[in-house]
């Protein structure tokens, strides 16, 4: 008796029979959230398969019915269901294809049933088999991605809690010497002032003077540390329309006697600057006052410069040089970090740098959404350059 042909007749009727059943199996869950055609999708291979390999009569040609197998294994994996409801599909597929050729089957000779039998549980044993297969498969290669994903959130987890750390014990290591340098000369000044000389008094003075100028940097190192970490968090800009020319003129009014002290040239340009921007006019002073003290601080001879002009796109600029120490290369790509300070030799005690002021700056900058770039020559001076929106959006930073 030919079963293929006849499987192949009742392929529909088995296959409607078959979803039915798949449907109303109240323990095969995954299929209360899909529709008809998604759980009758690759069945028809399967069925059409399965009745090509009995044609064929070779139950050792599985080729066929793999193919169809695997491909009904991606979709189950995909469709959410668990291993014991495919193997409850299946069970559900042979008991619906006995059924259905049980009057068949009947009238032929016990050898041709027992043949048909033997085959069809074979076809469906291997081809649960592939399911499962490709079923694990597809399992798989999510546990791969997950893990993938998961090693890199871990890297970037071990990258935060160092990075935090470092910052941590750079804060304290830069913490640790003005306080040092409080205590010895708070220490020093009480000694003189027990074996009080009233001609010592310069010296009492240069000791508070120290106590002082120490103190103030330890404020600073704190104020600064505290805006960092403020900028890390939530940084909300306060947007206004303001002219440029004019903050700057205010920030060089800040900083002209620091120039003059060290007789430099200051340079001011801003005839090309906009008229007006959109801005954060806290903010922004900060970076200029922050870029501008720099090229101040770092320049012994020479001049200092700062210059505005309107860019394309909705951009504009503004430039802070000097002709002062310089940046190596190497060093350029650091001096952002928090607490980075190029080693320029002994520090005098007069040096009031904490390795902030860059650090805020360009986390300003970013939210400004707007960037900053260095070009440095060792003994020729610096060029930072900061290029901003004209028209800043009130961005809440996270
Ligand atoms: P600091 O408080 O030490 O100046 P910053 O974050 O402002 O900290 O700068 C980091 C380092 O970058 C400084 O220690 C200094 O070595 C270098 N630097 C910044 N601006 C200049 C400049 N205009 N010229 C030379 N070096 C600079």
């Amino acid at each position: 008796m030919d079963f293929s042909t006849i499987l192949n007749q009742k392929r529909d009727t088995i296959i409607d029979l078959w979803i039915g059943a798949v449907f109303e199996d109240q323990q095969i869950e995954a299929t209360n959230e899909l529709t008809f055609n998604a759980v009758r999708d690759s069945l028809p291979r399967v069925l059409a398969s399965l009745a090509d390999m009995m044609a064929h009569s070779d139950p050792e040609n599985y080729q066929v019915i793999d193919e169809a197998s695997l491909e009904h294994g991606l979709i189950r994996a995909e469709q959410g269901f668990e291993p014991a409801e495919i193997a409850r599909e299946y069970r559900l597929l042979r008991s619906v294809i006995f059924s259905e050729l049980e009057a068949d089957l009947v009238q032929a000779s016990p050898a041709d049933v027992l043949w048909a039998i033997r085959l069809i549980d074979t076809v469906v044993d291997e081809a649960i088999a592939r399911c499962f297969d490709s079923y694990t498969q597809s399992r798989m290669e999510e546990l791969d991605k997950l893990r993938t994903q998961m090693q890199l959130t871990n890297q970037e987890l071990t990258r935060l809690v160092r990075a935090s750390h470092d910052n941590m014990s750079k804060l304290t290591h830069e913490l640790k010497t003005p306080l040092t340098s409080i205590i010895g000369y708070a220490d020093l000044f009480l000694r003189q002032q027990q074996q009080a000389d009233l001609n010592d008094s310069y010296a009492h003075l240069e000791s508070i003077e120290r106590v002082l100028r120490s103190g103030r940097l330890l404020l600073r190192l704190i104020n600064d540390t505290l805006q960092l970490q403020q900028g890390d968090g939530q940084i909300k800009l306060k947007v206004v329309t303001i002219t440029p020319q004019d903050l700057i003129q205010s920030v060089i009014e800040i900083v002209e006697p620091l120039v003059r002290d060290k007789g430099l040239e200051l340079k001011v340009d801003c005839d090309r600057a906009p008229q007006i921007v959109q801005t954060d006019p806290l903010r922004l002073q900060q970076i200029v006052t922050n870029l501008l003290s720099n090229a101040i601080r770092y320049t012994e001879k020479g001049y200092v410069s700062i210059s505005a002009e309107t860019l394309d796109h909705n951009r504009w600029s503004i430039v802070v040089s000097d002709s002062g120490i310089g940046i190596a290369q190497a060093e350029q790509k650091y001096i952002f970090e928090p607490y980075y300070r190029v080693h320029h030799g002994p520090t005098p005690a007069s040096d009031q740098g904490t390795g902030l002021g860059l650090a805020i700056v360009s986390q300003l900058v970013e939210l400004m959404q707007g960037e900053i770039l260095v070009s440095s020559l060792v003994k020729q001076g610096s060029t930072f350059t900061v290029i901003m929106p004209v028209e800043q959006h009130e961005l809440k930073h996270n």
